[in-house]
């Protein structure tokens, strides 16, 4: 028989946290803290294998899952000496999803299950607390009437607002046990008129269509689109926990909150999180009353600390704290209520956290001892440092204060407003920097919320929705900004007698929570501390080196800043557009013949040899690879009639001689044209100048500090072995030239880019006349796949919406096919010369998962962008740990 039911708590605990997978996080977590003695109310997990039936049965659950439910049920009546639907002493429950991962607010939860006009007086009674009794029925109609029966919300609250106003108050706590009673009589009126039947008052009809309500929750549209962005698979299914009620409702001494046992935004190891006295769970992340502090160190005047509050309830929480921190090894997200000052743990994982945080927390377990370097290393996620290498607010830049809210989730974004999801999408997908402004957030926006380079929020606190997803995504966030009115229609927002209207300009500090007029400055990020630290860490076990894609002097030193061992591409075209040399270039490609070409060089050859000097002095010893010119000559032409008339005045031809040039250089797919190597061979005056403006920096720089740096020469878009050939003599022809005139000689290797499939399976034969290979990814993608790098956009979306990709193989490599090529091209090279010097210089040098492959293949180095480096060193280390190497020589 299978089991589909698992009970925990009172005793019994069938579960445990590593069987996540069958009972979702939170069933698995609470079976796991009830199991190391927490106080957590009984209850049972209905597995993810009966959602997953239940869609493949046509909406129907396995025949005996009913009996099983029974008997857990009965098994939780019996511990907590209640009856569910009983008139005196009834059992109320919480039915709530659980997904094998966290889904923050995707999917739906009924809590205080079990109310009737019936159980509702005996609640009343067995309490002495009528009004609890009321507000607990109302607040079950409430949810179970939006969840289950989808009622809009907002018709309950207009029914609240009512009594409020009827009563003269401002807060639900000021209403009295008989306004609740009319609140429910009232929302009972609207269920009837808005559904036609009047509201369910069986216990168990109840149950079961809450259950099914949250299974029926993991294909509502919010989730769906939660987990195409999170790579979550529907076939995962979601586990419902129905767990006996416990009440933060019921008085002065009861009270409920979220928190997280670190920081999640700073990671600072201290308690922190929002509770409220005498209230329920929904209530804290609604915002419909200010939570407050759990720390008394986070208390700000006029607020009131749990820790002064509550102090029993309070201590009891902080060992709760250590106990998990201990038992998870790791930051947890939790939430608890407090039932006259007795504690109970609903819930526990390892929390959401911001980049910063996470680095914080993993440096700071290690340095406690709660875990290992090695560990730590592994719990930071390499790409997430990226949100750690970029700006932040320039202090002494000037600003002007719009408005604050909470320092939801830090770094610094400019952008222009936009007051709609769809709108953040629309203007985003064009490349455009927009800022999200919402009253709120819910799960609904978080497309918009993507695309945003940031997120403000005029409602909500530290967990709102807006809070908690953009910690997530790494996005800024300044949320809960009272000060400032958002008028949806007017497409404006108004704060201190500024009005800002849809396009303008904001800036968000997520770290201050501040909000300013137009662009403010940004700052580099600092590079010191924890992220030094684990980045030591990383250094000593990773195996591949990790070498930069730099031309610029700036891009080297930013390179090397980031911890860069070298450069792997240093691609000589870029360094062709500076508008001290375009003219030299353009007169070369309209020189005529080979003399007026190698005069026009003659002009370039001084800044090239500079250009190399300077990466040479920067890079101080390390290796650097300098590719020869590679695109095709039209890029370097204008194209607009003006911009001809221009250049072609200035270089003294006609405008006609250059349309014509022009003409010739168009070619219909200039991608697979005359480019590369192709071009060295028909203009070698190019490459030769090339190789000697190298050849002479190397000889000034071994002049100036008494050590020669080795070049590694690196010839593009090689097909074929001969093509290598005649490229390579061309180098060492001009490297005899420049040594005979130096009267010395000096190292240098001369290598080639694989990135045609041909080269690839020619390997072998290529290796002969080549000292080093490196992978041009972006090129061998493009030319496996027959994908235009440049067009790929119009369809890859869809191929990857479709699941005919399972990414964008420009960004993450695509090891079954031209992860194959670079296999086999390795392997080959190798064949004939063992330990030949291997490196990778497409965008995929940075990219985490292409990184791990990289190791599998046994690749020397890996090269990428310079704000890339910190992450490609943390994924090189992740890789080497996760054993690569063993599957290299197996
Ligand atoms: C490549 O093709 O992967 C490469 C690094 O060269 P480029 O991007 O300049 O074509
Ligand atoms: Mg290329």
């Amino acid at each position: 028989m299978t089991q589909w039911v698992y009970n925990f708590g009172a005793g019994r605990n069938d579960g445990r946290a590593d069987m996540r997978n069958l009972l979702g996080g939170k069933g698995a977590n609470l079976a796991e803290m009830a199991s190391i003695g927490l106080p957590v109310p009984p209850g049972f997990t209905i597995t993810t294998e009966v959602c997953t039936a239940y869609y493949k049965q046509n909406e129907t659950y396995p025949a005996d899952l009913d009996g099983q439910v029974e008997a857990a049920l009965a098994r939780v009546e019996e511990a907590v000496g209640l009856k569910f639907g009983d008139a005196k002493k009834p059992l109320l429950v919480s039915v709530r999803s659980g997904a094998r991962v966290s889904m923050p607010g995707m999917m739906d939860t009924v809590l205080n299950l079990g109310l009737n006009d019936v159980t509702v007086e005996g609640l009343a009674a067995a309490s002495g607390d009528p009004r609890f009794a009321w507000d607990s029925f109302r607040r079950f109609i409430q949810m179970f009437g939006s969840v289950v029966l989808d009622v809009d919300h907002h018709r309950f609250e207009e029914i609240i607002e009512a009594a409020k106003l009827d009563r003269g108050v401002a807060e639900d706590t000021e209403l009295t046990a008989e306004d609740w009673k009319s609140v429910v009589e009232g929302y009972k009126a609207m269920v009837l008129e808005v559904t036609g039947i009047p509201f369910p008052q069986d216990p168990k009809a109840q149950l079961w269509r809450a259950i099914t309500a949250v299974f029926g929750s993991w294909m509502n549209t919010r989730a769906i689109t939660y987990r195409r962005l999170h790579d979550i698979s529907a076939e995962w299914g979601t586990a419902v926990n129905v767990q006996a009620m416990v009440f933060g409702n019921m008085g002065q001494d009861c009270a409920t909150g979220v928190c997280f046992t670190r920081d999640p935004s700073t990671g600072e190891n201290i308690f922190y999180g929002e509770y409220l006295i005498n209230a329920q769970g929904e209530d804290v992340v609604a915002g419909i009353r200010t939570p407050q502090p759990m720390a008394q160190l986070k208390a700000k005047p006029g607020e009131h600390s749990m820790e002064v509050a509550m102090p029993e309830a309070y201590g009891e929480l902080v060992r709760v704290r250590e106990t998990l921190e201990r038992h998870y090894t790791d930051m947890q997200d939790i939430e608890f209520t407090v039932q006259q000052n007795k504690l109970y743990m609903l819930q526990t994982r390892n929390g959401k956290r911001t980049a910063a945080a996470s680095l914080k927390i993993a440096v700071d377990m290690a340095d406690e001892g709660l875990i290992s370097q090695t560990e730590a290393i592994k719990r930071v996620n390499p790409a997430s440092l990226d949100q750690l290498l970029h700006p932040t607010l320039d202090p002494k830049a000037p600003r002007k204060l719009l408005g604050k809210g909470l320092p939801a989730s830090p770094g610094a974004a400019s952008g222009v407003v936009v007051f709609s999801a769809d709108e953040a999408e629309m203007r985003g997908a064009k490349g455009e920097a927009v800022i999200l402004v919402r009253i709120e957030t819910s799960p609904e926006d978080i497309h918009g919320m993507h695309a945003a380079k940031g997120i403000l929020t005029t409602r909500g606190g530290m967990t709102s929705h807006a809070a908690v997803v953009a910690r997530g995504m790494g996005r800024p966030c300044v949320a809960g900004a009272g000060g400032i009115t958002v008028d949806y229609n007017a497409q404006a927002l108004s704060a201190g007698g500024h009005i800002i209207r849809a396009g303008e300009i904001i800036t968000l500090d997520g770290a201050t929570g501040e909000i300013f007029i137009g662009n403010v400055a940004m700052i580099e990020p600092q590079l010191s501390g924890d992220f030094a630290k684990l980045m030591t860490w990383a250094d000593s076990v990773r195996r591949m080196k990790v070498r930069a894609n730099a031309e610029t002097p700036l891009d080297a030193d930013t390179a090397r800043k980031f911890g860069a061992e070298g450069i792997g591409l240093c691609r000589t075209e870029h360094m062709f557009f500076d508008p001290a040399r375009i003219g030299a270039v353009r007169q070369m490609i309209m020189a005529e013949t080979t003399e007026g070409r190698r005069d026009a060089l003659a002009r370039l050859l001084p800044f090239q040899r500079d250009d190399f000097a300077q990466l040479f002095r920067i890079m101080a010893g390390l290796p650097v690879t300098i590719r020869l010119l590679d695109p095709p000559l039209h890029e370097f032409l204008p194209h607009s009639d003006a911009e001809i008339a221009e250049v072609a005045a200035n270089l003294g031809v006609e405008p006609a001689t250059m349309h014509r040039r022009l003409e010739e250089l168009s070619e219909a797919n200039p991608m697979l044209g005359h480019r590369g190597c192709r071009l060295g061979i028909s203009f070698p005056e190019i490459y030769e100048m090339q190789a000697r403006a190298i050849f002479e920096a190397t000889a000034i720089v071994a002049k100036e500090t008494g050590k020669a740096p080795v070049p590694e020469i690196m010839i593009p878009l090689i097909a074929t072995k001969r093509e290598l050939d005649i490229t390579r003599a061309q180098v060492e022809g001009v490297a005899a030239q420049v040594f005979a005139e130096a009267g010395t000689t000096l190292e240098y290797l001369v290598g080639t880019m694989i990135e045609l499939p041909r080269a690839a399976i020619t390997a072998d034969k290529i290796a002969e006349a080549a000292d080093f290979f490196s992978f041009g990814t972006n090129d061998l993608t493009q030319t496996t796949f027959g994908f235009s790098r440049d067009d790929v956009g119009k369809f890859l979306p869809d191929y990857v919406d479709q699941g005919i990709l399972p990414k964008d193989p420009f960004v993450s490599i695509d090891v079954e096919g031209v992860g194959a090529l670079v296999r086999i091209a390795s392997e080959k090279g190798r064949s004939v010369k063992n330990g030949l010097k291997l490196g990778i210089c497409g965008e995929h040098g940075g990219d985490p998962a292409s990184i791990a492959f990289c190791e599998t293949v046994g690749l020397d180095y890996v090269s990428c962008s310079p704000y890339r480096v910190p992450v490609a060193r943390l994924a090189a280390a992740q890789a080497a740990l996760s054993g690569g190497g063993a599957d290299r020589t197996a």
